[in-house]
């Protein structure tokens, strides 16, 4: 394995910042210090003016193998999201089919295991994703699974979530809910208000988001089991959230970068690149996500990756399937939303707390993952995230390592980029593996 030196970064320790070399040897973290005279051999890596933190974690990616490998594979998802900072993802089971059985969830854990990064799974909840019957979790939760939902809906009955939660506590496994009750967001494809009346699109209403919240509030109150909520998106949720975490209730929540970045505005030419679900909301949420962000009340930021090939995003509005790329812009919209004087709390969001959501920050071999969100101390394996918060650049959809091109940031100027993303002990740049 090469061995590197990082030089003059300021390094972000899970307790304090300073300007600090640190040293990486066979995979791991070897020396933090001052000035560290470096074995020959050693590769240098200049990381002035630079934050040197641990790797990105996002807990919400679609890679779309099986199934849709046009739009996505897990070789390209994981591509994209080296170069967006991560050196950990979880990909979620969504899939066609979906990922609900031991062979299929293995299936993606090796060929992730061939990639640069690590590459955890959420397994579905229920069969299918169908809703009706619970998938076999504790099988799945053997192989190392840790997370578990029906994302792209939620699950619509609570006596069978329920249930689901019964199931899950015992095995320590956290089950993430999207939280949409399909009901009531009847078939909308834009947030239901002002914009959605003017644009005479049938609108997915706050409600449909917060009643589900709601009601998976009390079931963890009843039954105990943890909880994790996927990108939340209006202030109410957030207060909602926020309180029950008061009360002590073990749940945790993520928001996704679009929703504290754009809102329901972007729709108003009817282009289907800002069709998601749940939807862009108002300015209002926007500002409320945004506060909550800098507040330190959100747990993890997450992307919500979602690759469709092209030709299914030039459908009418109200056609298209829901989603945006998000992997290779997440960091810098959190900086934007975050903050330059709060690091600390960019790496709590982006790598840190999703680490702990996934449970990913300690190794382990049945899924073949090293240790994630890390303090930054000596001995830790090296998944680390060289960030420049000052380099702008300018986003270009055919310029992605995604397989996609479906990002609704095309041609807006971005400001944070990862200049070397360090996965399992390898460096990585634009330019490919340093060496
Ligand atoms: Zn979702």
């Amino acid at each position: 394995m090469t061995n590197y030196v990082l030089r003059q970064g300021l390094v972000h320790s899970a307790s304090s910042q300073e300007i600090a070399d640190v040293l990486i040897v066979d995979g791991k973290i070897a020396q933090i210090a001052k000035k560290i005279d470096a074995p020959s051999g050693t590769v240098e890596i200049d990381t002035k003016d630079c934050w040197v933190g641990p790797g990105f974690v996002d807990i919400h990616t679609h890679l779309r193998e099986p199934g849709r490998e046009e739009a996505e594979t897990i070789e390209s998802g994981a591509l994209a999201a080296l170069m967006g900072g991560y050196t950990a993802i979880v990909a979620m089971p969504n899939t066609e089919p979906a990922l609900d059985n031991v062979a299929l969830v293995s299936y993606v854990l090796d060929k992730g295991a061939r990639t640069p990064i690590d590459v955890a799974v959420a397994g579905a909840i229920t069969q299918g994703r169908k809703g009706e019957l619970l998938a076999p979790m504790a099988e799945m939760a053997e192989l190392g699974v840790r997370l578990f939902t029906d994302d792209g809906t939620g699950v619509q009955s609570p006596s069978l979530m329920r249930r689901a939660l019964s199931y899950a506590k015992p095995l320590g496994v956290t089950l993430a809910q999207h939280c949409e009750d399909e009901d009531l967001a009847g078939g909308g494809s834009m947030n239901e208000g002002e914009y959605s009346a003017k644009l005479g699109l049938i609108g997915r209403p706050a409600l449909a988001e917060e009643l589900m919240l709601l009601r998976d509030l009390e079931l963890v109150k009843l039954t105990g089991a943890k909880m994790h909520f996927l990108h939340m998106s209006t202030q109410n949720s957030i207060a909602l959230i926020t309180a029950a975490k008061k009360a002590g209730l073990p749940v945790t929540f993520e928001i996704a970068p679009h929703h504290f970045t754009l809102d329901e505005s972007a729709c108003s030419d009817f282009d289907a690149l800002f069709k998601v679900h749940p939807p862009l909301r108002t300015k209002a949420d926007v500002a409320s996500l945004r506060d909550a962000l800098r507040d330190g009340l959100v747990d993890a930021v997450a992307t919500d990756h979602a690759p469709h090939a092209p030709e299914l995003k030039d459908l009418a509005f109200d056609e298209a399937p829901a989603g945006m790329l998000g992997l290779e812009h997440a960091a810098s919209l959190t900086v934007d939303a975050i903050g330059d004087a709060n690091s600390s709390r960019f790496f709590e969001v982006m790598s840190r707390g999703p680490a702990r959501i996934a449970q990913l920050r300690h190794s382990d071999v049945r899924i073949r993952h090293s240790a994630q969100g890390g303090d930054l101390v000596v001995g830790e394996d090296a998944n680390l995230v060289v960030f420049d918060p000052s380099a702008k650049y300018v986003v270009d959809r055919d310029q992605l390592h995604s397989r996609s091109t479906n990002t609704p940031y095309h041609g807006r100027e971005l400001r944070g980029k990862a200049r070397v993303t360090i996965a399992k002990g390898r460096a990585f740049n634009e330019q490919g593996e340093i060496a």
